[in-house]
C-alpha cells in the first residue's frame, strides 16, 4: 500500500516521517540548529538560486523537524504543500501578504476570530490594504463587496466564537467565477479531521496550530496549507508578485519557475514573506506539534462526544437562555453545518446564561475543573466570558452585532470525563443561583 492510500489515522502518525538517516531514531528528532553546512560552493549557490529545493540552509526558511509537521498537515488537509509559522496570526498574515500589495482589497467574513479582524482591519489598513466585512451567510453580500482591487476572499470554516459555518462551495464559486480571486479558509476550529476545505473549493487553508492540532495548550504555532488550485498565471497583471523575479532568486518569477510542480504559492511564501518578515517556528515547537498531530483524530472524537453531552445538559438547564452549537436545530447555519460537518461540529460550545453580564462573571469565578483563560483547543476544558474579556473593548451594540450576548459564555470542551465536566458546570450554576446579587 502506498502512503497516498493511508487512512487519516495512519497518516497522522506516519506522514512526512521516516527514521532519521544518520541515527535511525524512530521519532522525529528536534533539529536544534540555526544553519546547515553546504556540501560545496556549487550547492550553496544552487540553494540561493532555488535550484536545490531539497537541502536545508537556515532555519528561518526551513528545518527538518518543521518539515515533518508541514508534510503531515499537508497530507491531512489533502494539500500539495504547507509552510509552518510561529503563530496562527503569522499564518494568516503571510497567507495574504504572499498575494497582496498596497491598494489591494480583501472580502472577509464578519464572523471570525477578533484577532484576525484586528490584523486585517487595523494592521493591513496601515499598509494600505482595505477589507470589507460581510455576513458570512449572505452570499449576495460577498458578491456586492467585490471591487476591481479585490485579490482574496477570507473566511473561517467554523467561526470563532459564534460557530457559524461557512458554505465554502458557494463562497468559492463567487471567489473564482465572479471575483477571480483565491479563497483562503481558516480551518482552526474544524481541523482536517472534521472538514477539509480544499475538497470544497478553498485554495489555501490556514490554521492556528496552537489549538487542536498541537492540542495540549503548550505551544503557539500556525501553518499555511496550499492546494495549488488557484491559477495565478491566467491574468499575470493582477498578480505581479508571482511574475517578477525576486532579488537573489534568479531571473524569472515564481509562476514561470514553479507552477508546473504546483509549488509557486508555497515556495514564494517560504522564500520571500517568511524569509523577509521572519516569523519562523522553533524546531522544538514543531516537535510538540508533531506529538499533537499523532493523536488528532482520537482527541477530536472525544472532544466532539463530550461537547455533544454538554450541549444536551445545557439545553435542559433552567438558567440557560440559549445554547449555541453549529448543528443544533435553530442555529443560524444549522443546515450548512450538517452538510459539511458529518463527523461532528467540534468542541466549541457557547451559551447565554440568564442574568446577563454579572451572571457570566460570577459563573467563570465559580468553575473548578474548567480553566478560565483565553484559548481553545486544549485537552483541558476551558471557559471565557467574552463580554468582560476578549470583547470588552466593544460596546453592547457592537457585541450584539457579532452575535455575542452579554451573558454569553464560551466553552472549549476538553477530553476529560463528560460526567465530571457536567458536574462542574452544575455546581457553578448553583453558585450563581445562590448569589444572584
Ligand atoms: N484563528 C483562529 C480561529 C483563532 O481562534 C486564533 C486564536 O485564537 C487564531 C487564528 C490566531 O492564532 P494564534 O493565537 O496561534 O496566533
Amino acid at each position: 500500500m502506498s502512503s497516498d492510500e493511508w487512512g487519516f489515522d495512519t497518516a497522522q502518525v506516519h506522514a512526512g516521517a521516516t527514521p532519521d538517516a544518520g541515527t535511525r531514531a524512530r521519532a522525529t528528532p528536534i533539529f536544534a540548529t540555526t544553519s546547515f553546512v553546504y556540501e560545496s560552493a556549487e550547492q550553496a549557490a544552487a540553494s540561493f538560486l532555488l535550484e536545490d529545493l531539497e537541502g536545508y540552509a537556515y532555519s528561518r526558511m526551513s528545518n527538518p523537524t518543521t518539515t515533518v509537521a508541514e508534510q503531515r498537515i499537508a497530507r491531512l488537509e489533502g494539500a500539495v504543500s504547507a509552510v509552518a509559522t510561529a503563530s496562527g496570526q503569522a499564518a494568516t498574515a503571510l497567507s495574504l501578504l504572499n498575494i497582496l500589495r498596497t491598494g489591494d482589497h480583501v472580502v472577509v467574513s464578519g464572523q471570525i476570530y477578533g484577532g484576525t479582524t484586528n490584523l486585517l482591519g487595523q494592521r493591513f489598513a496601515e499598509l494600505g490594504i482595505a477589507i470589507t466585512l460581510v455576513d458570512v451567510q449572505d452570499l449576495d453580500a460577498w458578491r456586492a463587496a467585490v471591487r476591481p482591487s479585490t485579490r482574496a476572499f477570507f473566511t473561517e470554516s467554523i467561526g470563532n466564537p459564534t460557530g457559524v459555518v461557512a458554505d465554502l462551495e458557494a463562497i468559492a464559486a463567487i471567489a473564482h467565477d465572479e471575483a477571480r480571486v483565491p479563497l483562503i479558509v481558516d480551518n482552526t476550529l474544524a481541523t482536517p479531521y472534521l472538514l477539509r476545505p480544499l475538497e470544497h473549493g478553498a485554495d489555501v487553508v490556514v490554521h492556528s496550530t496552537t489549538k487542536f492540532l498541537s492540542g495540549h495548550g503548550t505551544v503557539i504555532g500556525g501553518v499555511v496549507v496550499d492546494g495549488a488550485t488557484f491559477d495565478f498565471g491566467a491574468e499575470p497583471e493582477r498578480w505581479p508578485g508571482f511574475h517578477t523575479p525576486d532579488v537573489g532568486h534568479g531571473k524569472e518569477g515564481y509562476w514561470a519557475r514553479f507552477s508546473d510542480r504546483r509549488l509557486a504559492y508555497s515556495l514564494r511564501l517560504r522564500t520571500t514573506v517568511l524569509r523577509d518578515y521572519g516569523p519562523a517556528p522553533s524546531p522544538f515547537n514543531s516537535f510538540l506539534l508533531i506529538q499533537g498531530l499523532e493523536t488528532l483524530s482520537l482527541r477530536i472524537r472525544q472532544h466532539v462526544a463530550n461537547a455533544e453531552a454538554v450541549v444536551a445538559y445545557l439545553q435542559g438547564h433552567a438558567q440557560v437562555e440559549r445554547v449555541h452549537y453549529p448543528t443544533l436545530p435553530g442555529a443560524p447555519s444549522a443546515q450548512t453545518a450538517r452538510r459539511y460537518l458529518t463527523r461532528g461540529a467540534g468542541a466549541i460550545v457557547s451559551f447565554d446564561i440568564a442574568g446577563g453580564i454579572e451572571a457570566g462573571r460570577r459563573f467563570v469565578d465559580a468553575v473548578r475543573l474548567f480553566s478560565h483563560l483565553a484559548n481553545i483547543g486544549d485537552v483541558r476544558s476551558l471557559i471565557i466570558h467574552p463580554a468582560s474579556t476578549t470583547n470588552s473593548g466593544q460596546n453592547e451594540q457592537q457585541r450584539a452585532a457579532s452575535g455575542l450576548g452579554e451573558g454569553l459564555l464560551r466553552l472549549s470542551i476538553g477530553i476529560e470525563d463528560s460526567a465530571d465536566l457536567i458536574a462542574d458546570l452544575d455546581q457553578a450554576f448553583a453558585a450563581v443561583a445562590s448569589d444572584p446579587s
